[in-house]
Formats: structure tokens, sequence, C-alpha cells
């Protein structure tokens, strides 16, 4: 029973310093928010113990009794959330949920169809050196050369002509809707299964504030610790004639045991996602990366050579292009980072440097609006990272820094918290 601080002080001192980060700095990685305490309590717990192969009532381990009642209401929730007819809550990530996605719905060889890696798709949605790049004949749709956005008469043809068993949609970086009904009618007409990854966008449809892929989709895969703000995890949700593929396909064909303690976590997140404040939260989301694009849209950032690509956002996060600018993707990035300020870089579309590089970044809201970010604090942050985009390496450092500990100070993260 020896303290953590006392066993391991490395690590201790590993846990005191993020926290101490996170609470000193702005996050603005898009992919990443703050879980409430409830959910560090829920995977801080005993049930990290437990080993539950199997579903509830169908355990290959004696002492279920308590666990099932957890997975079970992860289940229930996430189908009432996004009025699915099956949910699956067991995968580890977002990557092992889309593994046994394709493993469910197709076999070795057959054909799929996502959007670009380079144009903001997902390593697993077909990138070589992925499982799914490997197993799978991958071809690919990109954006359109001078709207930035997918167009789907351009995803249909490329359907007609590759004619896939899966089209994939979803992304990692995109800034805008996706027409799901057009994805079913393409779909349909090739004879594909329509998979959709909302890992981005979830907490979003949650709160109803971005169309659901639910009603179009054969299978929707998604983490539960980006716009959802929960435990970092995954979970798929069917129509019941996949149900049992995906079950079977998650374990045992992808995973073994399930992390007990992380589904009990997701189970919270998913009652946090149907509340008022969650709604809330997702509304000053959106708010916030609107503020962003459009001061990062006005002229006298432009004429630094900074623009926002397809020129706004519909969602949590804002796609900076800098290849007119004297920043590159990481000289940007690492400008940021001393001014307190945490995104990542991010390749464009047609990106002329190299993924490693990149003349693009990737901006986020999620985390500073559960923080309790509002208009007004996302419109001081618009002006520090304009300000620092259009100064580069001539930026005054220390005065930006002064502006952004003034809003952690302001808006203090887990309050009392010691780990
Ligand atoms: N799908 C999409 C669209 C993502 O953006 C990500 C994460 O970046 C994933 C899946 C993978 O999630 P994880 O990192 O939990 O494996």
């Amino acid at each position: 029973d020896t303290p953590l601080a006392e066993l391991d002080p490395e690590i201790a001192a590993v846990l005191d310093g993020e926290l101490a980060r996170q609470r000193d700095t702005l996050e603005m990685i898009a992919s990443e928010n703050f879980v409430p305490r409830a959910v560090l309590q829920a995977q801080g717990s005993v049930l990290t113990n437990k080993y539950a192969e199997g579903y509830p009532g169908r355990r290959y381990y004696g002492g279920c009794e308590q666990v099932d009642v957890a997975e079970n209401l992860a289940i229930a929730r996430a189908k009432d959330l996004f009025g699915a007819e099956h949910a699956n809550v067991q995968p580890h990530s977002g990557a092992t949920a889309n593994a046994a996605v394709l493993h469910a719905l197709i076999n070795k060889g057959d054909k799929i169809l996502g959007l670009e890696l380079a144009h903001g798709g997902h390593l697993t949605h077909g990138m070589k050196i992925n499982f799914s790049g490997k197993l799978y004949d991958v071809s690919a749709y990109g954006v359109d050369p001078q709207s930035y956005r997918i167009e789907m008469d351009e995803v249909r043809k490329q359907a007609l002509e590759t004619r896939p068993d899966v089209i994939i949609g979803g992304w990692s970086a995109y800034p805008r809707h996706l027409d799901f009904a057009a994805f079913r009618e393409i779909a349909d007409e090739v004879g594909a299964k329509l998979w959709v990854d909302m890992a981005h966008f979830a907490g979003l449809v949650a709160a109803g504030l971005h169309p659901s892929p639910v009603p179009y989709a054969d299978v929707v895969s998604s983490t539960v610790h980006k716009t959802i703000g929960g435990p970092r995890s995954g979970f798929i949700l069917s129509k019941e004639e996949y149900a049992k593929k995906i079950d079977s396909a998650v374990f045992p064909g992808q995973q073994g045991g399930p992390l007990m303690h992380v589904v009990a976590a997701k189970a919270v997140s998913f009652k946090i996602a149907g509340s008022d404040d969650f709604r809330d939260r997702q509304e000053r989301t959106l708010r916030g990366a609107s503020i962003i694009a459009d001061r990062l849209a006005q002229a006298d950032v432009a004429e630094a050579g900074v623009s926002v690509l397809t020129g706004g956002t519909d969602v949590h996060l804002v796609l900076v292009d800098l290849r007119h600018s004297a920043l590159d993707g990481q000289q940007a990035e690492d400008l940021l980072h001393e001014v307190g300020i945490t995104v990542n870089r991010n390749a464009v579309p047609f990106d002329p440097r190299p993924p490693r590089v990149t003349s693009g970044l990737r901006i986020g809201t999620p985390a500073l609006a559960t923080r309790g970010f509002g208009d007004a604090e996302f419109t001081e942050v618009a002006e520090v990272i304009a300000a620092t985009l259009k100064a580069g390496a001539a930026s005054d450092v220390d005065a930006l820094r002064a502006r952004v500990r003034k809003l952690t100070a302001d808006f203090p993260l887990y309050p009392g918290l010691s780990q």
C-alpha cells in the first residue's frame, strides 16, 4: 500500500509534471480533451483487476456480476445516445475498433475506399503500412483542389471506377460536415457497405449539433476521448444485422479481455453526454472554432501568407494553411508551444513539405470548451494565435505567454486535484 510518490518517485514526478503542464497551457490539439474527475475515478478503480473475456451474461471468467452491470449500462447508454440498434463498447482504442469493423465486414483482399491520408483521412482507412493497407485493396478519394472539400460527385466517380466492398466516411483532419445521405446512395449504387468513423465529431453528434451518420451507415465506429471527452478508448455502433459479426470481430477476433475500468468510464461519459451541460459545452466548442477560423481568415493574417482551409469550419477544428507563410508547420507548432498553446502540425492537402514538417496546423477547441471557455476567451485565444502566426520568429513571446497565463489562471483545471 505504499503511495506512488514513495514507491516510484520518478513516475510520480511525471504525473505531477503533466498535471502542471495541462493546467498551465492551452490545450488545442483537436483530438484531445479533459475527462471529468468521475472518469478519472472509474479508470483508476479496482475494475482494472478484472478479467471479463466475452460479453455480459456470456463470460469466460467467474466473478463478472459487477462488471456486467457496468458494460450493460455502457451499451444501453451508447445505443440511447446515438439511436443505434447495436453497440459494442469493448474496443481498447479507435484503431482496434476500426480493425474489428473491417474484420467484420469484409475479407482479406477485398476493396476499401476512404479519404486519402494526406487529405485528412486516418491511418486505419487504408494507409500503406497500417493493417488496413496491408490486408485490403485500397483506393482513396481526396478533397477538391479548389474548394478543399470532399465533393460527392468525385467520390461517386471513384466508387464506380473501383467498385469497393466498403466505403469509408470519416476523417482526422477535415473542417466540414460530410453528406452521409450521399455516401449511402453511392454505397447502394455500387453494392458497398458504408462505414462511418465519427471518432472526431461524435460529441457533436451526441449533442445534436452535427448530422448523425447512424441512420445511414451500416457500421459507425468512434473513439470516446475526443469531442466526447471520455476515457481513451473506442466503441462501435451498427445495425442489428451486423451485431454478431461486430461482437465476434472485437472478441475473440481482435482483443482478449476488455478493460473493464475503461468500459465503466465509458458508461459514465455516455451518461454525461446526454446532459444539458454537455450540449452547452459542444455549442461553445463549435463557436470557439468559428471564432478562431474567422479571426485567422482576416486580412492582416492573410498578409502574412496564413489562411484557413475552406475559409471556415463546421466542426470543432480549424485547419490552417501555411504554404505561403514564413513558418512551416513544425516552426508554427514550436512557436505556439513557446507561447503556451499546444497544437499539432498537420499536412494540408497537396502539401509540398514532408509529413514530419508539413505546411499546416490543426487547431481544436474541445479541451478549452471543457475547461469552461466561452466566446470572450476564445476571442482572446484567437488574437494570441493570430499575433503569433503574423509575427512569426519576431513574436513577443513573453507578452503572448503572459496573455495565455491569464487565461489559464482564470479557468483553473482540476482544482484541488493532486496526483
Ligand atoms: N479514427 C479517427 C478518425 C481518428 O482520428 C483516430 C485518432 O486519431 C482514430 C480512429 C484512432 O483512435 P486511437 O488513437 O484511439 O487508436
